[in-house]
């Protein structure tokens, strides 16, 4: 939808990071949904890696869902953006390519309303550095917390266990097929092997 008064002038970027169970995809969903009931023309994007659930689908713990484009890159989230489109949301954003940032800016700047959804750091308690940037460049940011499965504290921390055991600092971020699980820890219970 185009607003028929030229003065109304949207276009920024808003940002959800968090640690895993933080309901940040919920938060993600219900920003988009309140855009689609002011008959904004929603998109939504995903890395085609998220191989954890439906391919066109952005879907929460809960079971909320919003239809959703998956792309290899950056570059492809452009070509497949439909030229009526006013918010774009991206899911999983810390598994793009760097040049998402960019592509960020570019589209606030084009007027869009850029919505994105992303771990802020990996199970090592390292940042994800296009997440780090994006964070530092949004006009808006949110963090959301989880509650720590050890001891009941704010978690901001996503605690990888593999066969049961802290994962080890060197392990790949991304592994498929590996006997792996995630939870919520404060940075007093997070562990990481060296
Ligand atoms: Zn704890």
């Amino acid at each position: 939808m185009y607003f028929l008064n030229s003065n109304v002038q949207t276009g920024w970027v808003e940002v959800i990071a968090g640690c895993m169970f933080a309901g940040k995809t919920e938060e993600f969903i219900c920003r988009l949904v309140r855009f689609s009931y002011a008959k904004f023309e929603i998109q939504v994007f995903k890395p085609t890696l998220d191989f954890r659930c439906n391919e066109n689908q952005v879907v929460s713990h809960s079971k909320k869902a919003v239809e959703a484009t998956s792309v290899n890159n950056s570059d492809e989230l452009l070509v497949k953006l439909k030229p009526t489109t006013n918010v774009v949301g991206i899911d999983e954003v810390q598994f793009f390519d760097n040049n998402i940032v960019k592509v960020a800016d570019y589209l606030a700047d084009k007027r869009m309303v850029v919505v994105v959804n992303g771990l802020d750091k990996d199970f090592r308690g390292e940042p994800f550095l296009n997440v780090e940037q994006l964070m530092t460049r949004a006009d808006e940011v949110k963090k959301l917390h989880a509650i720590c499965v050890k001891c009941g504290n704010l978690a901001n921390m996503t605690q990888r266990l593999i066969n049961g055991k802290p994962a080890n600092y060197c392990d790949q971020i991304v592994l498929i097929g590996e006997k792996d699980k995630y939870e919520a820890r404060c940075r007093h219970c997070h562990e990481v092997t060296y």
